[in-house]
């Protein structure tokens, strides 16, 4: 899960990407609303926390501008502002959630959970490949019908292969899912990951394609 946050209070998103990397999130940060747009633009992450309160933009106009291209990308809206009149432009705006300062970070994490289930929702929910099932909303895998627990960066691994099943996904795409800008990760992360996937789903589950990545499925091509 590659969250976006467009935060110019730095310490406050410096706090908040700890946090949500602590739970699995992989994190990259922005602090102005050009930035965002460019990088959304260029790789689209799979949430956006968005501060309404930017140096460049409004975040009401940062938010329409995603909306007028990704239609689907969920927005959870930040602000200082907290009355009626705001939370309904920004809504009105397309925003799936909106979070008054000063927050809890349980309250963002249970946000987040609400819009992930929402996204899978809108996206697919059971997900069979052979004898491996793995459900978005529930976020639970199964194997012959016996669930597996899997440690969340294994799961966000095997959904990004399993979502794409029959096409490959180079190394970079599938690290860009489970990790940060920036992030300390070692050359063989996603290696160990892939090990681990393979000694509890088997090791033909999850091909590897020479010098480019990684995937499950038979050929679609
Ligand atoms: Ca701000």
């Amino acid at each position: 899960m590659q969250l976006l946050m467009v935060e110019d209070d730095i310490p406050l998103a410096t706090g908040l990407k700890k946090a949500l990397q602590a739970q699995g999130f992989a994190v990259n940060h922005l602090d102005t609303g050009k930035a965002a747009l460019h990088v959304i633009g260029v790789e689209k992450p799979d949430m956006v926390i968005l501060d309404l309160g930017l140096p460049d933009m409004d975040g009401l106009d940062v938010l329409r501008a995603i909306r007028r291209k990704h239609v689907q990308l969920p927005v959870l809206l930040l602000t200082a502002r907290d009355s009626v009149e705001d939370k309904v432009a920004g809504l009105d705006c397309g925003a799936d959630d909106y979070l008054a300062k000063p927050f809890d970070m349980v309250e963002l994490l249970a946000r987040l959970r609400v819009m992930e289930r929402r996204m899978s929702r809108i996206q697919t929910t059971a997900i069979n490949l052979g004898n491996v099932s793995l459900d978005t909303v529930e976020q639970r895998v199964t194997l012959d019908g016996q669930e597996v627990e899997l440690p969340r960066r294994e799961y966000m691994l095997l959904k990004s292969l399993m979502e794409n099943a029959g096409r490959v996904q180079t190394r970079a795409v599938l690290e860009s899912r489970l990790y940060s800008w920036g992030e300390e990760v070692s050359s063989n992360a996603l290696e160990v990951h892939v090990h681990h996937l393979r000694k509890k789903f088997g090791n033909d589950f999850i091909r590897t394609i020479r010098g480019v990545g990684y995937k499950v499925g038979a050929s679609q091509e």
